[in-house]
C-alpha cells in the first residue's frame, strides 16, 4: 500500500482515539483531506483508499482537479474567497469554510440567488485575536449573525477557525474551546443550531476533536510536506 494509504489509516486511528477520549463518535467528525498544491494523481491515491472529501484553497487550481477526479468526490473551499471567484466556486464546492466578513457573505448570497443555488458556508472566526488572521471577531459575529442568517440563499452551517501556529498543540486548546463556546452562545441566542465546527489541522486536530470539532482539515500529514 502507498504512503498516502498508510497516512490515512494512521490519521483515522488518531481521530478515533481522540474521539474516544471524550466519549464522542468518530463518525460525527469529517476528515477533509487538504489537497491544495497536490496534483490529481496524488489525490486519486487517497480517493482509491476511500477518502471522499477534499479541501482546496484556490479556485483556479481546484477546478481542473475537480474535473479529473470522480464526480462523487466532495470538495470544500478552505481559503480566502475573492469576490471575483464566487461565481466559479459556488457550483464546484459543497461547503465554503472561510467566509470572513459580512460583505463577502452578502455577495455570495446575491450570486447564489442569481444562479438558483443555496451556498453552504462556515463563518471564519478569529477567536485568538491575532492581527494577522482573517475572520470575524467574536463581537463582529455577535453583531452580524442575525443579518447573515436572514440571507435567503446562504446557509450558515457553523464556524471555522485556525489556531496560531505552535509546536505544542495544547496551545491551540483555548482557541478551540473558545470557538465552541461562542458557537453555543450564538446558537442559543439565535435559535439556529450552527452544527459545524471546522477546526484542527495536521498539528492540532486531536485537541480540536477533544474540544468539539466536527470537521478537521488535514493536509501535510496525509500527502506529505509541501
Ligand atoms: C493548508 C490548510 C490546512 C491544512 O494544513 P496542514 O497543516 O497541512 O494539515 C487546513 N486549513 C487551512 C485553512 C489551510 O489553508
Amino acid at each position: 500500500m502507498s504512503i498516502i494509504s498508510d497516512n490515512l489509516i494512521a490519521i483515522r486511528s488518531r481521530m478515533k482515539s481522540a474521539a474516544d477520549r471524550v466519549g464522542r463518535q468518530v463518525s460525527d467528525i469529517r476528515l477533509v483531506a487538504v489537497s491544495k498544491t497536490y496534483p490529481p494523481s496524488v489525490i486519486r491515491e487517497a480517493w482509491e483508499v476511500g477518502q471522499r472529501v477534499f479541501g482546496e484553497n484556490r479556485v483556479q487550481d481546484a477546478l481542473p482537479k475537480i474535473l479529473e477526479l470522480p464526480a462523487e468526490a466532495e470538495w470544500h473551499f478552505i481559503g480566502h474567497l475573492q469576490s471575483n471567484k464566487i461565481r466559479k466556486a459556488l457550483p464546484a464546492f459543497e461547503l465554503i469554510h472561510g467566509v470572513d466578513n459580512p460583505e463577502l457573505a452578502i455577495q455570495i448570497n446575491r450570486i447564489a440567488g442569481e444562479m438558483g443555488l443555496t451556498a453552504s458556508v462556515l463563518l471564519e472566526t478569529n477567536v485568538s485575536g491575532e492581527a494577522s488572521k482573517f475572520g470575524f471577531s467574536p463581537d463582529a459575529l455577535r453583531q452580524n449573525l442575525e443579518d447573515l442568517l436572514s440571507l435567503p440563499n446562504l446557509c450558515v452551517k457553523g464556524l471555522m477557525t485556525m489556531a496560531p501556529y505552535s509546536e505544542d498543540p495544547e496551545n491551540a486548546r483555548p482557541v478551540f474551546s473558545a470557538l465552541r463556546k461562542l458557537r453555543d452562545e450564538l446558537a442559543s441566542k439565535t435559535q439556529h443550531p450552527l452544527p459545524e465546527l471546522s477546526m484542527g489541522m495536521s498539528g492540532d486536530f486531536e485537541v480540536a476533536i477533544e474540544e468539539g470539532a466536527t470537521i478537521v482539515r488535514i493536509g501535510s500529514s496525509i500527502f506529505g510536506h509541501r
